[in-house]
C-alpha cells in the first residue's frame, strides 16, 4: 500500500494561522513581537531565504527589520550590530543568516546573540536547555519535524526512532527532541556499520544527510514513518533516471528547468513506508513557520506571558 503523504504545506499554514492569532493578541496588548534578520553580503541563496523570512513575518504580523552589512565587514563591526540588537527591547528575535564571509569569526558572532533572542536555537545555552528539558529556543527544522509527527498523530513515545545525520542544526537537535518525547533513539552517520540494517529497526526514520535519494526501500521497515529533511538539486540525467524514471511530472520539470529538487529518500520508499514527507512540500515549509513560532515564543519568554505549547518538546 502506498504511504500516506504528510503535507508540510498544510501543517505550516496551520501553524502560521495560530502564530498570527497570538501576534494579534500580543500586539493589542502592546507587545508586538519583533524579528531582526542580519544578511551579510550578497549570497544569492541567502538572499532568497531572508526574503522568505521577512515576507513570512509580515504575513503573520511580526515586526521585522533587515540589516545588510557589506561583504567585507569585520568581526568587530558585526559584533557591534549584534550587541545593539541584543540591547533593543522591541527586538525579540535575532537571526544571523549563514554562511558568513570567511574573514568573520562566525562562532564569536553566534555566541554574541543573546540566548533569549536566539530564534535559530543554535546558541550553546539553548542547546543545553534542550538537552536538559528547560524552556528555551529549539532549532526551527527539528522543531518542525516534531510538529509534523505530533500533528499527524504519529506515536513517538516508546517507538524506535533512527536519525541519519548528526549535524548541530538538524540531526542532533532532532534526536534530542525525540528522546525528550520518549522515543528510543539511534543516531547514525557516515561511519555507522550496516546503515540499512540499523534504519530498518526504525518506526520513525529521519533522513538528514544531504545525499539525493540515498535512503532506498531496503532501508525501510514496512509501515514505518519516514521524514525526509534532505534538499538536493539533481542536474545529472542518469541520477534523475535512477530517482524518477517514469514520473511524467518530474520529467517535465527536469526538461524545462534542467534540474529538480529531491530529498535524501528515494521516491520508491513510498511503496513501503506507512507515511512519509514529500520533497518539496514536506519539512521545508515548516522551517520558516517554526521561525515565526520561535519569535513569538522568545517574546513571551523574555517579556513574560503564557508561552505557547507550539514548538515546546
Ligand atoms: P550536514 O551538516 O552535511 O550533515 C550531514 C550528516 O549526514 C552528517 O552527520 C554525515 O555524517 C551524514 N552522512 C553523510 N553521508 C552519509 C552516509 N553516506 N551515510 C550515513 N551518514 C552520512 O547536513 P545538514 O546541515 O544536517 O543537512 C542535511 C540535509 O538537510 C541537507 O540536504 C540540507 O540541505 C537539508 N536541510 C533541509 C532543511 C529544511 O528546511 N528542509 C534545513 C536544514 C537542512 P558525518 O557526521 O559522519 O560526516
Amino acid at each position: 500500500m502506498a504511504a500516506i503523504i504528510l503535507d508540510g504545506n498544510q501543517i505550516a499554514s496551520e501553524i502560521r494561522r495560530e502564530v498570527a492569532a497570538e501576534v494579534k493578541t500580543m500586539t493589542a496588548a502592546g507587545m508586538r513581537p519583533g524579528l531582526a534578520v542580519v544578511l551579510v553580503g550578497h549570497n544569492p541563496a541567502s538572499e532568497i531565504y531572508v526574503r522568505g523570512k521577512v515576507k513570512s513575518s509580515e504575513e503573520v504580523g511580526i515586526y521585522s527589520e533587515k540589516h545588510t552589512p557589506p561583504e567585507a565587514i569585520s568581526t568587530g563591526k558585526l559584533l557591534e550590530l549584534i550587541t545593539d540588537l541584543d540591547r533593543r527591547d522591541e527586538i525579540d528575535g535575532i537571526l544571523v543568516q549563514l554562511p558568513l564571509p570567511p574573514q568573520v569569526d562566525a562562532k564569536t558572532i553566534l555566541l554574541a546573540v543573546d540566548p533569549a533572542k536566539d530564534v535559530d536555537g543554535f546558541h550553546p545555552m539553548n542547546v543545553g536547555f534542550l538537552s536538559t528539558q528547560r524552556p528555551g529556543l529549539v532549532p526551527c527544522t527539528p522543531a518542525g519535524i516534531l510538529e509534523i509527527l505530533k500533528r499527524s498523530n504519529i506515536l513517538i513515545a516508546g517507538q524506535e526512532a533512527v536519525v541519519v545525520g548528526r549535524s548541530d542544526i538538524v540531526g542532533k537537535p532532532t534526536a534530542m527532541l525525540l528522546i525528550n518525547a520518549n522515543a528510543t533513539v539511534t543516531v547514525c552517520h557516515s561511519k555507522t556499520r550496516d546503515l540499512p540494517g540499523v534504519c530498518r529497526r526504525a518506526d520513525i526514520l529521519v533522513a538528514a544527510i544531504g545525499r539525493a535519494g540515498m535512503i532506498t526501500r531496503d532501508f525501510v521497515r514496512p509501515g514505518a514513518t519516514v521524514i525526509d529533511v534532505g534538499m538536493n538539486t539533481v542536474t545529472d540525467r542518469a541520477e534523475f533516471d535512477r530517482l524518477f524514471a517514469g514520473n511524467a511530472k518530474r520529467e517535465e520539470t527536469f526538461r524545462s528547468k534542467g534540474s529538480t529538487l529531491v530529498g535524501d529518500v528515494h521516491p520508491e520508499v513510498a511503496q513501503v513506508a506507512g507515511a512519509m514527507t514529500p520533497v518539496p512540500g514536506g519539512v521545508g515549509p515548516l522551517t520558516i513557520a517554526m521561525l515565526m513560532a520561535n519569535t513569538v515564543r522568545a517574546a513571551k519568554l523574555r517579556r513574560g506571558g503564557r508561552v505557547p505549547e507550539l514548538s515546546r518538546a
